[in-house]
Protein backbone atom coordinates (compact mmCIF):
# COMPACT_ATOMS: atom_id res chain seq x y z
CA UNK A 1 0.00 0.00 0.00
CA UNK A 2 1.26 3.08 -0.64
CA UNK A 3 2.39 5.39 2.41
CA UNK A 4 -0.25 7.75 3.25
CA UNK A 5 0.49 11.54 4.48
CA UNK A 6 -0.71 12.42 7.96
CA UNK A 7 -0.28 15.51 9.99
CA UNK A 8 0.81 15.09 13.62
CA UNK A 9 -0.02 18.02 16.24
CA UNK A 10 2.21 17.79 19.38
CA UNK A 11 0.12 19.33 22.24
CA UNK A 12 1.96 17.70 25.09
CA UNK A 13 1.56 15.02 27.90
CA UNK A 14 3.97 12.48 29.90
CA UNK A 15 4.54 11.00 26.09
CA UNK A 16 7.62 13.64 26.21
CA UNK A 17 8.27 14.50 29.13
CA UNK A 18 11.26 13.76 30.83
CA UNK A 19 11.71 14.03 34.81
CA UNK A 20 13.02 17.47 36.56
CA UNK A 21 13.52 18.44 39.65
CA UNK A 22 10.45 19.68 39.89
CA UNK A 23 8.43 16.36 38.50
CA UNK A 24 7.75 14.96 35.17
CA UNK A 25 7.56 18.03 32.77
CA UNK A 26 8.01 18.49 28.83
CA UNK A 27 11.00 18.47 27.13
CA UNK A 28 10.77 20.87 24.00
CA UNK A 29 12.09 18.32 20.61
CA UNK A 30 12.33 15.65 22.54
CA UNK A 31 9.76 13.61 20.67
CA UNK A 32 9.39 14.98 17.50
CA UNK A 33 13.46 14.29 17.54
CA UNK A 34 13.04 10.79 18.16
CA UNK A 35 10.12 10.35 15.02
CA UNK A 36 12.48 11.88 12.69
CA UNK A 37 15.29 10.60 13.71
CA UNK A 38 14.46 6.59 14.94
CA UNK A 39 14.44 4.42 11.88
CA UNK A 40 11.39 2.59 13.01
CA UNK A 41 9.52 5.78 12.64
CA UNK A 42 10.45 5.31 8.69
CA UNK A 43 9.13 2.33 8.46
CA UNK A 44 7.19 1.11 4.93
CA UNK A 45 3.94 0.04 7.56
CA UNK A 46 3.81 3.56 8.38
CA UNK A 47 2.44 6.67 7.33
CA UNK A 48 4.69 9.77 6.31
CA UNK A 49 4.11 12.65 8.55
CA UNK A 50 4.73 16.09 9.18
CA UNK A 51 4.82 16.95 12.88
CA UNK A 52 4.35 20.47 14.69
CA UNK A 53 5.67 21.10 18.09
CA UNK A 54 3.52 22.91 19.76
CA UNK A 55 4.67 25.77 22.28
CA UNK A 56 4.36 25.43 24.87
CA UNK A 57 4.37 21.82 24.89
CA UNK A 58 1.62 21.41 28.11
CA UNK A 59 0.93 19.33 30.68
CA UNK A 60 -2.65 18.38 29.91
CA UNK A 61 -3.71 19.23 33.37
CA UNK A 62 -3.10 22.92 32.15
CA UNK A 63 -5.30 22.79 29.03
CA UNK A 64 -8.78 24.07 28.32
CA UNK A 65 -10.92 25.82 25.50
CA UNK A 66 -8.50 28.03 23.73
CA UNK A 67 -6.29 25.08 23.73
CA UNK A 68 -8.75 22.74 22.46
CA UNK A 69 -9.62 25.94 19.84
CA UNK A 70 -5.50 25.86 18.81
CA UNK A 71 -5.83 22.13 17.94
CA UNK A 72 -9.16 22.08 16.09
CA UNK A 73 -7.97 25.36 14.10
CA UNK A 74 -4.45 23.43 13.55
CA UNK A 75 -6.52 20.04 12.09
CA UNK A 76 -8.75 22.68 10.28
CA UNK A 77 -5.81 24.40 7.89
CA UNK A 78 -3.96 21.15 7.38
CA UNK A 79 -6.72 18.26 6.72
CA UNK A 80 -7.32 19.16 3.33
CA UNK A 81 -3.64 18.15 2.20
CA UNK A 82 -3.55 14.94 4.56
CA UNK A 83 -5.12 11.88 4.87
CA UNK A 84 -6.15 12.23 8.65
CA UNK A 85 -4.62 13.64 12.07
CA UNK A 86 -2.76 12.16 15.03
CA UNK A 87 -2.76 14.53 18.05
CA UNK A 88 -0.33 13.76 20.63
CA UNK A 89 -1.57 14.62 24.29
CA UNK A 90 -1.31 14.30 27.90
CA UNK A 91 -3.64 11.51 29.07
CA UNK A 92 -5.31 13.81 31.72
CA UNK A 93 -7.75 15.46 29.97
CA UNK A 94 -7.35 13.73 26.87
CA UNK A 95 -10.85 12.86 27.30
CA UNK A 96 -12.21 16.40 27.42
CA UNK A 97 -10.54 17.45 24.55
CA UNK A 98 -11.74 14.20 22.34
CA UNK A 99 -14.71 14.97 22.99
CA UNK A 100 -14.72 18.64 22.59
CA UNK A 101 -13.01 17.87 19.16
CA UNK A 102 -15.54 15.85 17.70
CA UNK A 103 -18.31 18.85 18.91
CA UNK A 104 -16.06 21.36 17.29
CA UNK A 105 -14.80 19.59 14.04
CA UNK A 106 -18.13 20.33 12.08
CA UNK A 107 -18.60 17.84 8.84
CA UNK A 108 -15.57 15.65 9.89
CA UNK A 109 -14.81 13.52 7.07
CA UNK A 110 -11.15 12.12 8.35
CA UNK A 111 -9.57 10.61 10.98
CA UNK A 112 -8.72 12.16 14.15
CA UNK A 113 -6.88 10.00 16.33
CA UNK A 114 -5.54 11.23 19.47
CA UNK A 115 -3.12 9.26 21.72
CA UNK A 116 -0.57 9.42 24.98
CA UNK A 117 1.16 7.57 27.24
CA UNK A 118 1.37 6.89 30.90
CA UNK A 119 5.66 6.38 31.12
CA UNK A 120 7.24 8.78 28.52
CA UNK A 121 8.99 7.70 25.34
CA UNK A 122 12.44 8.05 27.40
CA UNK A 123 12.28 5.44 29.47
CA UNK A 124 12.98 1.98 29.01
CA UNK A 125 9.78 0.67 29.94
CA UNK A 126 7.17 2.59 27.79
CA UNK A 127 3.56 2.27 26.85
CA UNK A 128 4.14 5.08 24.35
CA UNK A 129 6.22 3.30 21.20
CA UNK A 130 2.99 0.94 20.63
CA UNK A 131 0.52 3.83 21.30
CA UNK A 132 2.41 6.41 18.64
CA UNK A 133 3.36 2.74 16.64
CA UNK A 134 -0.12 1.12 16.58
CA UNK A 135 -2.09 4.79 16.49
CA UNK A 136 0.12 5.72 12.90
CA UNK A 137 -0.74 2.38 11.62
CA UNK A 138 -4.35 2.55 11.77
CA UNK A 139 -3.90 5.43 10.19
CA UNK A 140 -2.06 4.34 7.77
CA UNK A 141 -4.25 1.17 7.00
CA UNK A 142 -7.33 2.87 7.84
CA UNK A 143 -7.67 6.50 7.03
CA UNK A 144 -9.69 5.50 4.39
CA UNK A 145 -12.79 4.35 5.88
CA UNK A 146 -12.81 6.49 9.69
CA UNK A 147 -14.54 9.45 9.54
CA UNK A 148 -14.27 10.67 13.73
CA UNK A 149 -12.35 11.52 16.54
CA UNK A 150 -11.14 8.50 18.60
CA UNK A 151 -8.67 7.17 20.88
CA UNK A 152 -5.78 4.74 20.76
CA UNK A 153 -4.46 3.88 23.68
CA UNK A 154 -3.38 0.58 25.64
CA UNK A 155 -4.92 -2.03 22.97
CA UNK A 156 -8.22 -0.26 22.63
CA UNK A 157 -9.63 2.02 19.77
CA UNK A 158 -12.18 4.20 21.23
CA UNK A 159 -15.02 6.75 20.85
CA UNK A 160 -13.40 10.10 21.84
CA UNK A 161 -16.85 11.39 23.11
CA UNK A 162 -17.60 8.00 24.77
CA UNK A 163 -13.77 7.86 25.84
CA UNK A 164 -12.56 8.14 30.05
CA UNK A 165 -9.49 8.08 32.13
CA UNK A 166 -10.27 4.78 33.95
CA UNK A 167 -6.64 4.11 35.30
CA UNK A 168 -3.72 5.95 36.53
CA UNK A 169 -1.43 2.90 37.21
CA UNK A 170 -1.92 0.20 34.50
CA UNK A 171 -0.80 1.07 30.41
CA UNK A 172 -5.12 0.18 29.42
CA UNK A 173 -5.99 3.78 30.77
CA UNK A 174 -9.02 4.68 28.38
CA UNK A 175 -12.08 2.52 28.12
CA UNK A 176 -15.69 3.43 26.84
CA UNK A 177 -17.76 2.68 29.96
CA UNK A 178 -21.00 3.16 28.10
CA UNK A 179 -20.30 1.76 24.88
CA UNK A 180 -17.73 -1.52 23.05
CA UNK A 181 -14.84 -0.47 22.17
CA UNK A 182 -14.43 0.65 18.25
CA UNK A 183 -11.63 -1.85 18.28
CA UNK A 184 -9.23 -3.80 20.13
CA UNK A 185 -5.60 -4.08 19.19
CA UNK A 186 -4.01 -7.28 19.78
CA UNK A 187 -2.17 -9.97 17.98
CA UNK A 188 -4.07 -8.71 15.19
CA UNK A 189 -7.05 -5.70 14.77
CA UNK A 190 -9.87 -6.05 15.17
CA UNK A 191 -12.00 -3.40 14.18
CA UNK A 192 -16.07 -2.89 14.46
CA UNK A 193 -16.35 -1.42 11.66
CA UNK A 194 -20.32 -1.27 12.41
CA UNK A 195 -19.83 1.21 14.87
CA UNK A 196 -17.03 3.15 13.18
CA UNK A 197 -18.55 6.68 11.72
CA UNK A 198 -17.17 6.81 8.12
CA UNK A 199 -16.64 8.85 5.29
CA UNK A 200 -19.53 10.19 2.97
CA UNK A 201 -18.77 10.60 -0.65
CA UNK A 202 -19.72 14.19 -1.02
CA UNK A 203 -18.69 15.91 2.27
CA UNK A 204 -19.25 19.46 3.47
CA UNK A 205 -16.58 21.55 4.26
CA UNK A 206 -14.94 20.87 7.54
CA UNK A 207 -15.41 24.12 9.75
CA UNK A 208 -14.42 24.55 13.25
CA UNK A 209 -17.03 25.85 15.22
CA UNK A 210 -15.80 27.77 17.89
CA UNK A 211 -16.31 26.87 21.69
CA UNK A 212 -15.83 28.33 25.03
CA UNK A 213 -17.20 31.96 25.23
CA UNK A 214 -19.94 30.18 27.60
CA UNK A 215 -19.90 29.25 31.02
CA UNK A 216 -20.30 26.14 32.46
CA UNK A 217 -19.56 24.17 35.45
CA UNK A 218 -19.46 20.65 36.48
CA UNK A 219 -20.15 19.76 40.14
CA UNK A 220 -20.21 16.32 42.05
CA UNK A 221 -23.50 15.95 44.61
CA UNK A 222 -22.13 14.28 48.30
CA UNK A 223 -23.91 13.77 50.98
CA UNK A 224 -24.03 16.60 53.40
CA UNK A 225 -24.24 19.05 50.71
CA UNK A 226 -25.26 22.05 51.73
CA UNK A 227 -27.18 24.17 49.67
CA UNK A 228 -25.17 27.52 50.56
CA UNK A 229 -22.42 25.64 49.15
CA UNK A 230 -24.23 24.67 46.07
CA UNK A 231 -26.63 28.04 45.18
CA UNK A 232 -23.73 30.74 44.60
CA UNK A 233 -22.13 28.48 42.38
CA UNK A 234 -25.07 28.77 40.05
CA UNK A 235 -25.28 32.03 39.78
CA UNK A 236 -23.36 33.74 36.36
CA UNK A 237 -23.16 30.33 34.52
CA UNK A 238 -25.18 29.39 31.86
CA UNK A 239 -24.99 25.44 32.14
CA UNK A 240 -24.46 22.78 34.74
CA UNK A 241 -23.40 19.27 34.66
CA UNK A 242 -25.04 17.89 37.66
CA UNK A 243 -23.03 14.34 38.30
CA UNK A 244 -25.93 12.33 40.10
CA UNK A 245 -26.25 9.27 42.36
CA UNK A 246 -27.22 6.02 40.61
CA UNK A 247 -29.47 6.61 37.79
CA UNK A 248 -29.34 10.16 38.02
CA UNK A 249 -30.91 10.93 41.81
CA UNK A 250 -30.52 13.59 44.15
CA UNK A 251 -31.68 14.38 47.95
CA UNK A 252 -34.93 15.71 46.83
CA UNK A 253 -35.58 16.40 50.53
CA UNK A 254 -33.21 19.30 51.00
CA UNK A 255 -36.01 22.06 49.89
CA UNK A 256 -33.44 24.63 49.75
CA UNK A 257 -31.04 22.48 47.13
CA UNK A 258 -34.30 21.72 44.75
CA UNK A 259 -35.28 25.81 45.00
CA UNK A 260 -31.24 26.67 44.36
CA UNK A 261 -32.12 24.24 40.90
CA UNK A 262 -35.36 25.74 40.17
CA UNK A 263 -34.53 29.41 40.54
CA UNK A 264 -31.05 28.09 38.17
CA UNK A 265 -33.64 26.58 35.38
CA UNK A 266 -36.29 30.24 35.43
CA UNK A 267 -32.85 32.11 35.09
CA UNK A 268 -31.89 30.01 32.02
CA UNK A 269 -29.15 27.64 33.27
CA UNK A 270 -29.27 24.52 31.22
CA UNK A 271 -28.42 21.71 34.27
CA UNK A 272 -27.49 18.22 33.00
CA UNK A 273 -27.83 15.05 35.22
CA UNK A 274 -25.30 12.35 34.77
CA UNK A 275 -24.90 9.76 37.02
CA UNK A 276 -21.84 9.08 38.96
CA UNK A 277 -21.43 5.23 38.51
CA UNK A 278 -18.86 4.37 35.44
CA UNK A 279 -21.53 2.78 33.41
CA UNK A 280 -25.14 3.26 33.53
CA UNK A 281 -27.67 5.57 32.05
CA UNK A 282 -29.73 8.13 34.09
CA UNK A 283 -33.43 7.36 34.10
CA UNK A 284 -35.34 10.04 36.08
CA UNK A 285 -38.34 8.47 35.81
CA UNK A 286 -37.31 5.58 37.98
CA UNK A 287 -37.06 7.02 41.70
CA UNK A 288 -39.39 10.09 42.80
CA UNK A 289 -35.44 11.52 43.23
CA UNK A 290 -34.89 11.47 40.17
CA UNK A 291 -38.63 12.49 39.37
CA UNK A 292 -38.27 15.56 41.68
CA UNK A 293 -35.78 16.82 39.27
CA UNK A 294 -37.49 16.56 35.96
CA UNK A 295 -39.97 19.01 37.81
CA UNK A 296 -37.64 21.45 38.53
CA UNK A 297 -36.31 21.60 34.84
CA UNK A 298 -33.05 19.53 34.89
CA UNK A 299 -32.76 17.25 31.75
CA UNK A 300 -31.21 13.79 31.69
CA UNK A 301 -28.20 13.12 30.31
CA UNK A 302 -28.55 9.67 29.55
CA UNK A 303 -25.03 7.46 29.35
CA UNK A 304 -23.13 10.72 28.40
CA UNK A 305 -19.63 10.39 30.39
CA UNK A 306 -19.45 13.91 32.43
CA UNK A 307 -16.71 15.27 29.84
CA UNK A 308 -19.07 14.73 26.90
CA UNK A 309 -21.81 16.27 28.55
CA UNK A 310 -19.86 19.56 29.87
CA UNK A 311 -17.81 19.73 26.32
CA UNK A 312 -21.18 19.51 24.27
CA UNK A 313 -22.45 22.31 26.69
CA UNK A 314 -19.70 24.75 25.87
CA UNK A 315 -20.49 23.93 22.45
CA UNK A 316 -24.03 24.15 22.46
CA UNK A 317 -24.31 27.18 24.60
CA UNK A 318 -21.36 29.30 22.32
CA UNK A 319 -23.75 28.34 19.16
CA UNK A 320 -27.06 28.68 20.49
CA UNK A 321 -28.68 31.93 23.09
CA UNK A 322 -31.91 29.68 23.64
CA UNK A 323 -31.66 27.67 26.50
CA UNK A 324 -34.13 25.23 25.25
CA UNK A 325 -32.84 24.82 22.26
CA UNK A 326 -29.66 23.63 23.78
CA UNK A 327 -31.61 21.27 25.86
CA UNK A 328 -32.91 19.61 23.25
CA UNK A 329 -30.26 19.59 21.61
CA UNK A 330 -28.54 18.62 24.86
CA UNK A 331 -30.83 14.94 24.52
CA UNK A 332 -29.95 14.50 20.16
CA UNK A 333 -27.36 12.24 19.44
CA UNK A 334 -24.87 14.52 17.52
CA UNK A 335 -21.31 12.56 17.34
CA UNK A 336 -22.57 9.44 18.46
CA UNK A 337 -21.58 10.05 22.06
CA UNK A 338 -25.06 9.41 23.44
CA UNK A 339 -27.31 6.10 23.85
CA UNK A 340 -31.00 7.46 23.52
CA UNK A 341 -33.44 4.86 25.07
N1 LIG B 1 -0.07 14.94 33.51
C1 LIG B 1 0.11 14.28 32.22
C2 LIG B 1 -0.71 15.02 31.19
O1 LIG B 1 -1.90 14.88 31.19
C3 LIG B 1 -0.29 12.85 32.31
C4 LIG B 1 -0.09 12.04 31.04
O2 LIG B 1 0.12 12.51 29.95
O3 LIG B 1 -0.18 10.79 31.18
O4 LIG B 1 -0.18 15.77 30.41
Amino acid sequence: MAKRRIYIAYAGGTIGMRTTDRGRAPAPGYLAEQLRTNPIFDSPELPEFTINEYEPLLDSSNMGPSDWARIAKDIEKHLPKYDGVLVIHGTDTMAYTASALSFMLENLNKPVIITGSQVPLCELRNDAMDNLVTSMILLQRYADRIAEVCIYFGGRFLRGNRAKKIDGEFFRAFDSPNMPPLGRVGIDFELSWDAIRKPVADPKPLHVQPIGTASVAAFRLFPGLKAETFAPMLEGIQGLVLECYGAGNAPHRNEAFMEALQQANRNGVVVVDVPQPLHGCANLSLYATGRALLDVGVISGFDMTPEAALTKLLYLLTRESNPDKVRRLMQIDLRGEISLP
